[in-house]
Parts: C-alpha cells; sequence; structure tokens
C-alpha cells in the first residue's frame, strides 16, 4: 500500500512542479539576501486632515529593486513573500524601520505624525504574530500611539476569533488599528463592529466612483456617517482629483490619501514635503539622511 502511494507522489510531482519549486527557492533566497544587503526600502505616503489638508500621518509602502520583480509591483512581492513564508522577516524588517522613523519624525515635528504599517493575514496567523509588534516597539523606541497597523478584511476570513483576539492584544499596546481597502472585498458590517479597529480606509475603488452617480456618492456618504456613528475615524486612499477632495470634505471624510495631495515618496524627501519650519534640527536631519 506504501508503495502505491509512494508511486502516486512520484506521478504528481512533474516537471512543471518541480521548475516552480526551484524558482520559489531561488526567490526565498533573493528575498533573504536583499534582506542582509539592505535592498529594501520603505516609501511614505502623506495622509491629510480634510478641511485644512494639514499633514496627519503617513503610510509606509515596501519597495524593492530586485531582478526578478518589477520594482513598481509591491502587491507581487507581498505575494511572494507570503508564498515563500519570507513575509514575516521582512515585516519584522518593515516594522523596524518604519517605527524608527515614527520616532525620529516625531521627535522634530511640532505636531503628532501617525505612521501606519501593512500587515498581512499570513503573518498574523503566526504564534509570534503580537511579540513581533511589541518587540519592534521596543527596538525603535517609539510611542506606541503614533504607529498603526493596517490589515485587510481578508485577514479575518481564516480564524476569526484568534486573529480577533491577536488584534485587541496590540491594541491594548495602545496601537492603532486600521482596517484597509474597505469596499473592495466582503466589506462585512461584522468587521467594523466587532474588530477593535480605530480608523476605516475607504478603498480607492469607491473613490474612484463615488462621483459616478448620486447612488455611489451617497453610499460614501454614507459609510463616512455609519464609521462616525461608532467612533471611527475615515480614511479615504486614492483621492487624486479636486472634485474627490471637495466630495469628501463635503460629507465630512475626516482624512485624506492620494495623488492629489502627493505620492508615496522615499524617506528624504519626507522632511521637504512636510514644510516644517526650517531649523538647525531640520538641517542635521537632511545631511543625515
Ligand atoms: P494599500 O495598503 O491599499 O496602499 C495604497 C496603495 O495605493 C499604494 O500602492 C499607493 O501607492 C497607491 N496609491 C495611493 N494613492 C493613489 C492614487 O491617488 N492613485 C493611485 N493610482 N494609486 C494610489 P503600492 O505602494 O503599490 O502598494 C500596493 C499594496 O501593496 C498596498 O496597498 C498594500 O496592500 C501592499 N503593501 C505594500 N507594502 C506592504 C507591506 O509592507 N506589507 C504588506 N503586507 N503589504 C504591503
Ligand atoms: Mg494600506
Ligand atoms: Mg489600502
Ligand atoms: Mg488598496
Amino acid at each position: 500500500k506504501a508503495k502505491e502511494k509512494g508511486k502516486n507522489c512520484y506521478q504528481v510531482f512533474d516537471e512543471s512542479m518541480h521548475a516552480e519549486i526551484i524558482l520559489k527557492v531561488n526567490l526565498e533566497n533573493e528575498m533573504r539576501q536583499a534582506l542582509k544587503a539592505d535592498q529594501f526600502t520603505l516609501y511614505y505616503q502623506p495622509q491629510y486632515n480634510t478641511p485644512d489638508k494639514s499633514i496627519y500621518g503617513m503610510e509606509a509602502l515596501l519597495r524593492w529593486d530586485s531582478p526578478s520583480i518589477d520594482q513598481g509591483a509591491p502587491l507581487d512581492i507581498i505575494k511572494a513573500a507570503e508564498e515563500t513564508g519570507m513575509i514575516v522577516d521582512i515585516e519584522k524588517w518593515v516594522m523596524k524601520n518604519a517605527f524608527t522613523f515614527a520616532r525620529e519624525i516625531n521627535a522634530i515635528a511640532d505636531k503628532d505624525i501617525k505612521i501606519s504599517v501593512n500587515i498581512s493575514p499570513v503573518h498574523i496567523m503566526q504564534s509570534d504574530f503580537v511579540g513581533n509588534v511589541w518587540n519592534s516597539i521596543i527596538e525603535a523606541g517609539v510611542d506606541p500611539g503614533f504607529i498603526g497597523l493596517e490589515i485587510t478584511e481578508t485577514v479575518m476570513m481564516e480564524s476569526f476569533a484568534s486573529n480577533k483576539k491577536k488584534l485587541e492584544e496590540i491594541k491594548k499596546l495602545g496601537i492603532n488599528i486600521y482596517l484597509d481597502d474597505f469596499g473592495s472585498g466582503y466589506s462585512s458590517l461584522n468587521y467594523l463592529q466587532n474588530l477593535p479597529i480605530d480608523y476605516v480606509k475607504i478603498d480607492k475603488i469607491f473613490v474612484d466612483n463615488m462621483l459616478n452617480s448620486d447612488r455611489d456618492g451617497r453610499i460614501t456618504a454614507t459609510i463616512v456617517e455609519l464609521a462616525h456613528n461608532i467612533g471611527l475615524k475615515v480614511i479615504a486612499e486614492g483621492v487624486e482629483r479636486e472634485e474627490q477632495y471637495n466630495f469628501l470634505n463635503l460629507y465630512k471624510c475626516d482624512i485624506i490619501q492620494g495623488y492629489y495631495m502627493s505620492k508615496p515618496v522615499p524617506r528624504g524627501e519626507v522632511l521637504k514635503l512636510l514644510k516644517f519650519t526650517t531649523n538647525n534640527c531640520l538641517e542635521q536631519y537632511l545631511t543625515d539622511w
């Protein structure tokens, strides 16, 4: 019987699977090397208070100049990292860097700047997830109140109860939680109701469509109102045009993020973008970077 089974196994393990495994192993090695060689970088996209367009915070976004993956495709990088299991090490690196930046920037800014990072569901499922977040906070020496984790609805499709518990622990540490890409997937009210979130990010798809019809517009306005009624702040993603800005401002969306205000920029450009008043401190930082 064992022989039979072995034979079957051999049959399904064909040429194309072999090639796929080799590719995966190569990619995993490449990612491990890239981490060691500091070839990953973070770009930061600022988020602005809607009414007065003052800076609110920033989202950290992963970039990698890799020979095998297109630099402009972070989603491919994330997917590959999830498949090879490298996502945990990569996100530990992301947290360490973004959290350190959050400490540095808040030491010189004249107001609080929140920095959020994206977290993969694959990472949240790991038993050491909460520990990884906490270690990154300690290592960076940052006030957890300056930090946010962006999670997506897919996080909750598996192991809802245990993921929810982890997020509650994170929240108890004083870290902010953002529900990302709201409106792009299942968008269950259950998530808004039962997860310990502080912010809802309305997906670009909604922002793209909200001016198409009266109906689409009212849906967006209603999401904002609903979120406010349960004590959440609302961030609109992918705001590209002035009419979109005007609409979101009219319907009291708290925060906007998108090319209309700024694309994601490398860390060295953040200070210029924030237009801090020039002082010795700023000069110092600009030269250090
Ligand atoms: P996201 O978290 O929804 O991030 C927003 C994405 O929209 C970013 O794409 C940003 O560059 C883009 N964007 C912002 N404003 C505009 C706009 O006005 N117009 C257009 N067309 N695009 C805009 P990006 O940097 O390509 O990242 C794509 C996705 O990759 C992110 O979507 C996030 O899901 C994922 N990602 C990036 N970094 C990480 C990471 O460190 N960990 C994990 N798990 N995922 C990450
Ligand atoms: Mg995000
Ligand atoms: Mg998003
Ligand atoms: Mg998105």
